[in-house]
């Protein structure tokens, strides 16, 4: 689950993390009553499930209220990477003398959260891992211990030579980590933490992501979610018994089991192909499943060809099989769709297949290559 910058400032501000005061508008109407007690430089910033905003035109500085209406005008509606601005902050400005960046990731390589900090802040961290990785700063936090306050200062003085500095950062960085673990997140970043010329450390973004399978503990979490699409398809599928993760690649998967569905995957990237998303409609044998997982599947504009992959256990192929039949009767897909049976009833649900035309295969890696074959042409 991913929240907006305006949440993620009221959760930094919660637990003492300077932050310059917002207000969140939905229209025009709202900016203009938000300006009437501001007299000061003010920032209008899109609000929108991706980052890179700023290079995309939504985040504009404005000196007067007619030049934050102008701004407002301008990025409400504005499209940032398929993402329609709905919403906007209006944030005092920050006077700023330096950006950098820090971030708190789940490291599974390392077994612990790890904490990244770079002075080259503002700009995409990702751009920077690619290019100048030595610039950015990584420590694995030991969960026993937590993120102590001499090694927060000593990383802190990675970034900053003065010690006041330092220790405003530091103290950022403890806050981070303790709200990281309190929200159960698997991201925490400020992108930029600013210096200002004054000296004060200040976060002026935030993006923060957490782990969804933890979300039942984080009631507070739950009541402010607003899913994109993508989290909508996945909460949908979820309601109906399956696990449906989108992924990047153009071949649909349908499989039972998640350690199959993980096999299918890799069988597609094995013969040159690339899954479309991981889908696991478990191990019960009701069709409705498949009317309902088909649906799910096709969505993705981006699925050229189908997969489906079942090794009937629990599961019976020919349920299966009257499932698919009962979905591609109301669907109707002119997208190829390759099936692979095996196990518990495969020969009845195959029979029952024959009747629709599908191509249908009896080993795994003949599905995956029929399927890459069949999204090419
Ligand atoms: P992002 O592009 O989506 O990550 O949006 P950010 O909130 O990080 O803003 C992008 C850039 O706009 C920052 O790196 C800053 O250079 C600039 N910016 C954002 N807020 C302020 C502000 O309060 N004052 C000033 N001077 N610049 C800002
Ligand atoms: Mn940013």
């Amino acid at each position: 689950m991913k929240i907006h910058e305006y949440q993620a400032r009221d959760i930094f501000k919660k637990y003492g993390i300077p932050v310059p005061n917002h207000v969140l508008c939905h229209s025009v109407e709202e900016v203009k009553q938000a300006m009437a007690n501001i007299d000061h430089l003010v920032v209008v910033k899109a609000q929108v499930l991706v980052g890179g905003r700023g290079k995309a035109g939504g985040v504009k500085l404005a000196k007067t209220k007619a030049d934050a209406v102008k701004a407002a005008e301008q990025i409400l509606g504005m499209d940032i990477k398929g993402c329609t601005v709905e919403k906007i902050i209006i944030a005092d400005a920050a006077d700023i003398e330096k950006e950098y960046y820090v971030g708190l990731i789940s490291d599974r390589n390392s077994k612990s959260v790890t904490l990244m900090v770079s002075a080259e802040g503002g700009v995409e961290i990702e751009e920077v891992a690619k290019t100048n990785p030595e610039l950015i700063y990584k420590f694995n936090i030991d969960s026993q211990t937590g993120l102590l306050d001499f090694q927060a200062r000593n990383i802190a003085m990675k970034l900053f030579k003065d010690v006041k500095q330092a220790r405003q950062a530091a103290d950022i960085f403890q806050k981070l980590y303790q709200i990281y673990l309190d929200t159960d997140s698997t991201l925490a970043e400020i992108n930029p933490l600013v210096l200002t010329p004054d000296k004060k450390v200040l976060a002026i973004d935030g993006k923060m992501n957490f782990d969804d399978n933890a979300l039942f503990r984080q009631p507070e979490l739950l009541a402010i979610r607003e899913a994109d699409e993508d989290e909508l398809k996945e909460i949908d599928a979820k309601e109906k018994g399956l696990s449906y993760i989108k992924l990047d690649g153009n071949i649909g998967c349908m499989v039972n089991g998640a350690g199959l569905a993980m096999a299918t995957m890799d069988m597609i990237k094995l013969y040159g192909g690339n899954p479309a998303n991981f889908l696991d409609i478990g191990g019960s044998s009701n069709p409705q499943k498949v009317v309902d997982a088909m649906n799910i599947l096709l969505s993705d504009k981006n699925v050229e060809a189908v997969m489906i992959n079942i090794f009937g256990g629990i599961t019976r192929c020919d349920d299966v099989a009257r499932g698919l039949i009962t979905a591609l009767d109301v669907i109707k897909t002119k997208i190829p769709i390759v099936v692979r049976l095996s196990g518990t009833n495969a020969e009845e649900g195959l029979a029952l297949l024959k009747q629709t035309g599908l191509p249908t295969v009896g080993t795994m890696s003949e599905a995956a290559k029929k399927a890459i074959e069949l999204s090419k042409s």
